[in-house]
């Protein structure tokens, strides 16, 4: 785990949770989708977060083809008329990406920290032009 001073649950249970990917306890969100600055109960700092478009492409991908597959069984399978996608589908495809994008940004947030990714760095050793001094 990332902190050996906490009992830090794992990224997929605090991520269903919306809590903090430390303590397991601490709200992450402010809002609907908004992360809070830290957490509430240990102080943890969510400045690293930054899952960026994960979220929605993973949902979007994810409820996209299992509505999508539902719908073309059905299709196949009763032949409805056309009225009954209109007032099946396209809801069960908005009210599932909303109801699974919060889970899913606090599950990408909870393995960010969990493994601790972040954008790469260059670290200098100090000694990029050794050789050309020489010449
Ligand atoms: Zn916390």
């Amino acid at each position: 785990m990332a902190d050996p001073l906490y009992d830090s649950p794992k990224p997929i249970v605090s991520g269903l949770r919306c809590r903090c990917p430390r303590c397991g306890q601490g709200k992450l969100f402010q809002g609907f989708l908004k992360i809070a600055p830290a957490c509430d109960r240990c102080g943890l700092s969510y400045a690293f977060a930054d899952p960026a478009d994960g979220p929605a492409f993973f949902v979007m991908t994810g409820v996209g083809v299992v509505i999508i597959a539902i719908f073309a069984w059905v299709e196949i399978v009763y032949r409805p008329p056309i009225w009954v996608p209109f007032v099946t589908v396209f809801p069960a495809l908005l009210f599932g990406c909303l109801g699974a994008l919060r889970p899913v940004k606090a599950w990408l947030v909870a393995s960010q920290y969990v493994h601790k990714a972040e954008e790469g760095r260059f670290e200098s050793v100090g000694r990029h032009d050794f050789d050309s001094r020489r010449m």
